[in-house]
């Protein structure tokens, strides 16, 4: 009889084998097909299978698929009148929000206080930011009638502010007239004022106007609509195509404004719902259409000193 001794380590018998063995194999088998790892790799294997049998997509064919990219319409953030009280506030929001912005400059506000001037010194130290020149006296402290019935006047009070502040400036935005003058985009909105500003012209200056204004109550300098008000004219101007050049749109805004925080906020929120939207683009007026790249590259030394 034999008897199996649990102490025993040397081989079993083979009727020892069997007797223990077999069940071991057959549960073993039971467990091995019902291995989940197993199972994933027979689910694998078909759709390996099938995407095998597509013929293969080479990268170019994918690129060509995509679509091209949409040209966006380009938005010129312009500030008119200083250095002045609003100026620094302006200057901070737009250097933290990391967009160009173009400030248009008059001469006499630099020196009309140690305050302004050390603006106008920080306006120059600054990155993204272009100055281009809004005359000297500003219409002769805006006597804008008289100022533009002597062409000559007009010429001499823009050469005075490129002479002691912009000396590599030819862009100029005339003192409460919307006017252009760039290449071969004319326009006069008072037409009193024509003479003048083409003296401007042939004198070298370009003359850069503006799409849309920012309006504010002059009295108090609170802003007559919101950001969000804003934001609907420039789609509705982009939409009806009401701009002087096709997907381009100047903005004029004033410095001044923004000195209160209630102002300020809503300039920030305009820049921030902007830079959201992916169809516009912000940018200096120097890259406006027309502008000659001698020009831009004197106002990148300007800018940047
Ligand atoms: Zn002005």
């Amino acid at each position: 009889m034999y008897h199996a001794d649990p102490a025993d380590e040397g081989e079993p018998s083979s009727g020892f084998f069997y007797f223990y063995s077999f069940p071991i194999i057959i549960v073993s088998v039971l467990l091995f097909s019902c291995q989940p790892g197993r199972q994933k790799v027979k689910a694998v294997q078909p759709v390996i299978a099938k995407d095998s049998s597509k013929p293969a997509v080479k990268k170019s064919q994918v690129v060509a698929k995509e679509k091209p990219k949409k040209k966006k319409k380009k938005i010129y953030l312009t500030f008119d009148d200083g250095p002045n009280k609003g100026t620094k506030n302006v200057l901070d929001i737009v250097q933290q929000e990391d967009i160009p912005v173009t400030f248009f400059i008059v001469g006499e506000h630099v020196f009309a206080s140690i305050g302004q001037t050390q603006v106008w010194d920080s306006l120059k130290m600054s990155k993204n930011i272009e100055l281009c020149n809004h005359s000297y006296t500003h219409a002769l402290h805006n006597k804008f009638e008289k100022f533009y019935e002597q062409p000559d006047t007009v010429v001499k009070d823009m050469q005075k502010t490129k002479e002691k502040l912009l000396p590599g400036n030819d862009i100029v935005r005339t003192p409460g007239r919307n006017s252009w003058r760039i290449d071969s985009l004319h326009f006069t909105d008072i037409k009193k004022s024509k003479t003048a500003i083409d003296s401007l012209q042939q004198a070298g200056f370009v003359v850069f106007g503006w799409d849309l204004e920012w309006h504010y109550d002059h009295k108090t300098l609170a802003l007559k609509n919101t950001a969000d008000e804003l934001l609907n004219q420039i789609d509705s101007l982009f939409n009806h195509d009401k701009t002087k050049t096709k997907d381009n749109m100047v903005i004029l805004a004033h410095d001044q404004v923004y000195q209160k925080s209630s102002d300020s906020s809503q300039l920030r929120d305009l820049i921030q719902k902007l830079k959201k939207k992916d169809d516009y683009e912000l940018a200096l007026a120097s890259s406006y259409p027309g502008i000659v790249k001698e020009r831009i590259d004197s106002l990148k030394v300007v800018s940047t000193q």
